[in-house]
Order: C-alpha cells, then sequence, then structure tokens
C-alpha cells in the first residue's frame, strides 16, 4: 500500500518513523527544507498544569501522552521542573490547583506502578511539591547551586528572584519538563535520513482517483503527480487546504501565537526551573510563562493581546471552506518573517511583562526573531487541549494535534486503521517502537545548524541536562 504524508510538522514526521519502523514504507511531502520548523513547543504539558480552565479527563490524557513523549524522544527532553504561582490579583486558590496536581501524581503513581518503564517524570511522591511563602524565604538563605541536584535546590533562584509578596501561596512545583525544538527537529531527521522525503515539495492539489488519491505536487517550479493508496493529513494550520481539495467538511479554529526570546547574559550562573505565573488568558493579566535555555536565553510567553496573542489571531472554518482564515499579515510573517519593528516591539513588551514578577529581569535584551507560528484545534473550543486525529473513510487520516505529546495518540490510531484495511498484520497491533537513543554529538551539531538557519542564537540548541542512556538523568 502506497502511503502519503502531507506535512513534516512533529505530527507528520513522527507518523513516518513510527511507521516505517513497522516496516511500513510512507512518503513524506515538506515543503519546507527542513523537518519540525513550524511553530514551536517549549513545554512538555505532562499534566496540563498550565491549565486551569480544563477538565481533569484533559489533563489526565495529557499527562499519559508526555510520558509516551517523553519515552519517544527522550533525548529532545530539558529535564527541569516547573514552578507554578498564582499571583495576589489573579482569581484562582492555589490549594486548588494543588488538588488538582496530587490527582494528577496520583494517576502517574498509578501508571508507574502498571509498568516501571513510564517512571520518565521521576519518582510519582515527587510530581507535585508546594512551597509556602516561609519555607521560600529559608531557601533565600542558601547559596544558589550551578547545576540543582533536588527539588528544594530547584526552587532557590525561584525564591531569590521572583517578587515573593506578589504571590498567592502555596507555590507548586511540578515535574513538567521542557521539549527543546531544535533538538526534536534534529531528532526527526536523523531518524528519517533513509526516508522517501520529498523536501522543498509543496503540495498543491489532491483528487480521489481509484479508490486512493492523486496528489499533485511541486518541486523547482516542476509540477508532478503520483498515486496513493492511503493519505494522512499532517498539514497543521493549513490542514483545511487538503480537507477542501478532496470535498471533506470540518471544523476547526487556526490561532497565530509567539513566545519571544530575550537574552541575559549575566544570568548564566545557575539553573532556573521554568515559571508559570497564572493569569486570566486573552486580558491584561494573562499568564506570564519564563522558559530557559542554554546560554542566557529565555523564551517568553505573555498570554495577553499585546504579547503572545493577537486580536485578530484567531480565525474559524466556514461553511463554504474546511480551510479558516488567518488575515494576510500573519500569513505572511510565517512565510517571510516578522517586521523587526513589531517584533522588537513585543518583545519588549514580554520583558517588561515577566519582570513584574522577576524584578531583575528588566535588564534582558530583547533578540530578533520570535517562536511563533499558527496551531490548528478542531473543533470550535479555543481552550482544547489534548487532541489527536480523525478519519473520512477507511484511507483519510487528518492529523489536529494541539499540543505535541498526542502524537504517538495520533500514530496508534493511524496504525489500527491500517491493520483494519490489511496493510498490516494484526499483531502489529500494539507493538509501537521507541527509537534507539541517537549519538549526542550528531544531535547538537545538527540542531545547532537548524537553529542558526532558523535565525535562532545556535546556544539555544543545547540542553542543560541531557539524556542518560542509562535512563537517568545526566548532568553534565
Ligand atoms: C507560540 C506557540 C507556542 C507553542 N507552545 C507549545 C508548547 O509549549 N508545547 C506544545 O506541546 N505545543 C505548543 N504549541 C503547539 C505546537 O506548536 C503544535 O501543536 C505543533 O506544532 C503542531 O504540529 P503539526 O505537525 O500538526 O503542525 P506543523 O508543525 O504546523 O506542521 C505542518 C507542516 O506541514 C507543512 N505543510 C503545510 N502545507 C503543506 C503543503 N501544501 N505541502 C507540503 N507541506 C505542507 C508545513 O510546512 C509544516 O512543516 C505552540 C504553538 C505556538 C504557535
Amino acid at each position: 500500500m502506497k502511503i502519503a504524508i502531507v506535512g513534516g510538522g512533529v505530527a507528520g514526521a513522527s507518523v513516518a518513523i513510527y511507521l516505517r519502523s513497522l516496516g511500513v514504507d510512507v512518503t513524506l511531502f515538506e515543503k519546507k527544507q527542513m523537518l519540525i520548523a513550524g511553530p514551536p513547543a517549549c513545554h512538555l504539558h505532562a499534566g496540563g498544569n498550565l491549565y486551569p480552565d480544563i477538565d481533569d479527563t484533559q489533563r489526565l490524557q495529557l499527562l499519559r501522552e508526555s510520558i509516551e513523549f517523553v519515552r519517544f524522544y527522550p533525548q529532545a527532553i530539558e529535564r527541569r521542573p516547573t514552578a507554578l504561582a498564582v499571583p495576589v490579583h489573579i482569581l484562582l486558590n492555589p490549594k486548588e490547583l494543588e488538588e488538582r496536581a496530587f490527582i494528577l501524581a496520583q494517576a502517574y503513581g498509578d501508571l508507574v506502578a502498571k509498568d516501571s518503564k513510564a517512571k520518565v517524570l521521576g519518582e510519582p511522591e515527587h510530581y507535585v511539591l508546594s512551597f509556602n511563602h516561609e519555607q521560600l524565604q529559608e531557601l533565600q538563605e542558601l547559596p544558589t547551586p550551578k547545576v540543582p541536584q533536588n527539588h528544594l535546590e530547584w526552587m532557590i533562584s525561584f525564591a531569590k528572584e521572583v517578587a515573593l509578596t506578589k504571590l498567592k501561596y502555596p507555590v507548586l512545583l511540578v515535574q513538567e519538563y521542557g521539549i527543546n525544538i531544535f533538538r526534536l527537529s534534529a531528532i526527526a531527521q536523523l531518524l528519517l535520513q533513509d526516508a522517501t522525503i520529498h523536501y522543498g515539495t509543496k503540495v498543491v492539489d489532491a483528487k480521489h482517483e481509484k479508490g486512493g488519491f492523486k496528489l499533485t505536487y511541486e518541486k523547482n517550479g516542476k509540477r508532478y503527480t503520483q498515486h496513493f493508496d492511503f493519505l494522512i493529513n499532517a498539514m497543521g494550520f493549513e490542514s483545511g487546504y487538503l480537507d477542501d481539495w478532496l470535498g471533506y467538511k470540518k471544523s476547526r479554529l487556526v490561532e497565530f501565537k509567539a513566545a519571544y526570546v530575550a537574552r541575559a547574559s549575566y544570568r548564566q550562573e545557575h539553573l532556573y526551573p521554568e515559571m508559570i505565573f497564572h493569569g486570566i488568558r486573552g486580558t491584561d493579566r494573562g499568564m506570564a510563562q519564563f522558559t530557559p535555555y542554554s546560554g542566557g536565553y529565555y523564551q517568553l510567553h505573555g498570554m495577553r493581546k499585546d504579547i503572545t496573542l493577537f486580536e485578530d489571531g484567531v480565525a474559524k472554518s466556514s461553511e463554504v471552506s474546511s480551510q479558516p482564515k488567518l488575515p494576510q499579515k500573519y500569513i505572511d510573517w510565517i512565510e517571510k518573517g516578522w517586521p523587526s519593528k513589531v517584533a522588537l516591539h513585543r518583545t519588549q513588551r514580554a520583558i517588561e511583562y515577566v519582570s513584574r514578577y522577576i524584578p531583575d529581569f528588566k535588564r534582558a535584551q530583547p533578540t530578533p526573531t520570535p517562536l511563533y507560528g499558527a496551531q490548528q484545534i478542531p473543533g470550535a473550543n479555543l481552550t482544547l487541549r489534548a487532541a489527536e486525529v480523525s478519519f473520512e473513510g477507511d484511507r483519510y487520516a487528518r492529523c489536529e494535534i494541539v499540543k505535541v505529546s498526542s502524537i504517538l495518540s495520533m500514530a496508534d490510531a493511524i496504525l489500527q486503521k491500517l491493520i483494519t484495511l490489511g496493510a498490516l498484520d494484526p499483531s502489529r497491533q500494539g507493538g509501537r517502537i521507541y527509537p534507539k537513543p541517537l549519538p549526542e554529538a550528531k544531535i547538537d551539531s545538527l540542531a545547532k545548524e537548524i537553529a542558526k538557519a532558523r535565525g535562532y542564537p545556535e546556544a539555544m540548541a543545547k540542553i542543560a541536562i541531557p539524556f542518560c542512556h542509562s535512563g537517568q538523568n545526566c548532568v553534565q
């Protein structure tokens, strides 16, 4: 059976790795010159603790899927925890957030009890830890370690640098790790180096043909057509075009968003946890997110319309088209880059916003290239976070992940479909194969090249606490 995957973002690349490991031949089309170079992903939502507004069912799904993601891509993970704080002016009760995080800790413990390989987020009893004001004040008296060795040590830099009087208590520390998108891209490219991938190739049309599909694509100014028996739509926020060409109706939202990169070269002495200051999305009190990278670089989100979000940044599909239409200026920014004035202005706003909670961070300097893009959300609910795949008939799969951790549930469902079609032996069911670790030096060097080619500092491609092949965390 000839299978085409259109789109080499994290969804398309991962399903290609997954199916090839089971012996299934796939052809991947990607219009860019590299894989996984679309919107960013810096946070592994291993429990959805960043989203007080989603229900526990979605949070548990994000937890399970994130564990699988870490097992599939261990070398793309930055193993540092996330501190979660509620500012005093935000109407959220941190005690409730703590109770909900304990439900996740219990679920994580149950998963580990069933299968010890699920223990990728540390000890279940350390999944969530709470700190009151006095405890954080005591931590201020301790020296800040260069590389924290335990959970208390991770909170020392937080205790010393955050404006503690602006917070409600308890403050939580959860084992939601970081994802390094440049390393993820490098890993996918290395794992797929022998695969049939048409880089720099844009699929421009698709038609039903003899029970399958005729794809038309353009490469180097020439047009080609090819027949496939099974089609996987992994085109991210542009998935609606393929739906339209084939006459499939699907409602979805598309949201344009951005995070910003600031440099604080004076802050390279020690490691920080990721820090979240909860807020109300879309208002001037939106959540602030501070994500450390190597080399004194920090990725910043502010869930306000003048920082991460945009007044006209959400588009909906319509009766006549499954493709939501964003204002053309955002498509231009995605394809050609941002106007530098806007990028610098918004980065400066992000620095100011985060410095409300981390006062010394106001000394940070903006860098020119935001991390940004548009993401699709199936249906009409903008707060949906866990979604995977949908099908039209037996031969068309539509990847519709909202968070990158959903890729394995998505690939499992596609595998199931292929088994039903007889393209794979039923014994392959549940036969997910986790890739073997790659040489760190190869990932490092390709990830740096990718970061540079995309206009980001090479230092951002490094992780501080690399994966050890023994399965343990490994400190440099
Ligand atoms: C600012 C921001 C921050 C985010 N942070 C996080 C986070 O911390 N954690 C998290 O889990 N998620 C995060 N996300 C969401 C995450 O980025 C997306 O879930 C993820 O990128 C979706 O992957 P995808 O493969 O479905 O789509 P994409 O990554 O968009 O991939 C689609 C691919 O299809 C290609 N393509 C499209 N049309 C064609 C065509 N006609 N022919 C050939 N190729 C085509 C594109 O070039 C692209 O490479 C964030 C998103 C944004 C915008």
